[in-house]
């Protein structure tokens, strides 16, 4: 997607050549016009898959999640990195390693937002190893629903994430797949 593109060459800094900092438009300063091109560009991909729900994990996910679940009118879950003091005890959960936090958290949803009969797809910022989306792809799993697919804003296909999800059997929807870092520059597919 040759926007996200733009605003990655623009504004994105390459860290220790595997990590790529976009802070100022989707990692802590979000541009909503750009959520929603992005989102735009998700709901396409996925009109004719019937969504009921969407999944992301907080919390970057979130605001592009928003934006899919406004076009396609379906409501957003996130799920929680840890425990609320108001979140009940009837929930799905599943171990999650961060690959920016280095430290592994038990993600959870309460139970009563996710159904058997949901169509789920899953929403994140990045895509590394794939430990979060397929933390997430369990636990729409644990609910009996059927993940219709998982959409990434930045694919970084130069890790294993992407090939592990597609190997698994899901689909996968990157918006922008980045081959590799070299000298503070992007390198895509
Ligand atoms: P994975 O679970 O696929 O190993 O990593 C994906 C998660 O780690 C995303 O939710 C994202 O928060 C974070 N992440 C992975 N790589 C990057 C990166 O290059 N830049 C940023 N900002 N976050 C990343």
């Amino acid at each position: 997607m040759q926007l996200l593109k733009d605003r990655i060459r623009e504004e994105g800094v390459v860290v220790k050549d595997s990590l790529l900092k976009v802070d100022s438009f989707l990692n802590h300063q979000i541009d909503p016009q750009l959520m929603m091109k992005l989102g735009e560009e998700f709901a396409l991909r996925f009109k004719n898959n019937n969504v009921t729900r969407i999944l992301t994990i907080e919390s970057s996910g979130i605001a592009i999640a928003i934006m899919v679940g406004f076009i396609l009118r379906v409501p957003v879950v996130f799920a929680r990195k840890r425990k609320s003091a108001v979140c009940n005890d009837d929930v799905y959960s599943t171990q999650v390693y961060s690959f920016t936090k280095k430290e592994s958290n038990n993600v959870t949803v309460s139970a009563n937002l996710l159904k058997a009969e949901d169509n789920i797809m899953i929403i994140d910022d990045f895509l590394a190893n794939g430990e979060a989306a397929l933390g997430l792809a369990n636990i729409a799993e644990q609910a009996g629903a059927h993940v219709v697919g998982i959409g990434i804003v930045i694919e970084k296909a130069f890790q294993p994430g992407a090939e592990k999800l597609r190997e698994a059997g899901y689909r996968v929807e990157s918006l922008v797949r980045i081959a590799s870092f070299s000298n503070g520059k992007v390198n895509y597919v």
